[in-house]
């Protein structure tokens, strides 16, 4: 269990926060990774890390977002490494605001990055994954977010739990062909997303900082703690790494019991 040995893996995102930690536990566990990033540089440089750690990555442009993009991303992944077993869509962005001082640019980008980014990138490894008839997994950044709502996230919230859909669907479609489709809802993470919005919503709410994260990003949780990059990763080898269709069509949140199913 838990072993990725020779398997793909493509990871969104995977240039920054979480994703990049999940790539660096796929690597450890054996997975040739895919770093696919809208900042090339920095995908680069944590594909390097990885190698001169002993692991097998690459990295490749790609904005979610743009159907060139990953079209040609996912086939430099099949034409380096000859398949994609596992996807992780992961890219994610936050905008936070009150709805009616949305504009419709922002509440599209949002969409756009969150559910055309992971239709976009789930079309193009599904492709492979039918064409070989191996199996694979497929896994989705999802949130708390996909479960519950707060203030100033309309879209976003909007977003995350259109995943779930999403999910359910590829795991009722792809199941002819051994792929499974999963959800981890992480509660708060510490990576430059949510730095960003600690002082936005601070300013927002006319409350300090450090009043968001107590009172707001961890109020709920049972022990007042941010959930970590390496809670999330493990959870993501986990549903990579399950061997049969028992565990599909589901959503994992991981988020010290701010939200429980
Ligand atoms: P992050 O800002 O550290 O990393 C996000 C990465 O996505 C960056 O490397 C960025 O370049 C990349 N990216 C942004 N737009 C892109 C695009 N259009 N195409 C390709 N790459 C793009 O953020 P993070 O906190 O690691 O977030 C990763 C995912 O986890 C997001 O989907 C986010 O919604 C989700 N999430 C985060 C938290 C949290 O508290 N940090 C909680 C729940 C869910």
């Amino acid at each position: 269990m838990n072993r990725l040995d020779g398997k793909v893996c493509l990871v969104t995102g995977a240039a920054s926060g979480i994703g990049k930690r999940i790539a660096e536990v796929y690597a450890q566990a054996g997975g040739r990774v895919v770093i696919a990033d809208l900042k090339l540089d920095a995908a680069e440089a944590a594909a390097s890390a990885i190698r001169d750690a002993g692991g097998e990555a690459m990295a490749v442009a790609m904005d979610v977002t743009d159907e060139a993009q990953v079209v040609e991303g996912v086939a430099a992944a099949v034409a380096r490494y000859g398949r994609v077993d596992v996807l992780v869509s992961n890219a994610g962005i936050q905008i936070v605001n009150k709805l009616t001082d949305f504009s419709l640019a922002d509440w599209k980008k949002m969409l756009a990055i969150h559910l055309d980014g992971a239709f976009l990138t789930t079309r193009e490894c599904l492709r492979d994954m039918e064409r070989r008839g191996e199996g694979g997994a497929i896994v989705y950044m999802g949130s708390v977010h996909s479960h519950t709502a707060s203030k100033l996230k309309a879209p976003y919230v909007t977003a995350k739990h259109g995943l779930l859909g999403l999910a359910r669907t590829v795991a009722k479609e792809a199941a002819a062909y051994g792929v499974r489709a999963n959800v981890i809802c992480p509660g708060f993470v510490r990576t430059p997303l949510v730095d960003k919005q600690i002082p936005e919503q601070a300013q927002e709410l006319g409350i300090s900082e450090e009043a968001v994260v107590r009172d707001v990003m961890l109020k709920d949780t049972v022990d007042g703690e941010f959930t970590t990059v390496d809670d999330v990763a493990n959870v993501a080898l986990t549903l990579a790494a399950f061997e049969t269709n028992a565990l599909t069509g589901q959503s994992i949140v991981v988020s010290h019991g701010w939200f429980m199913q």
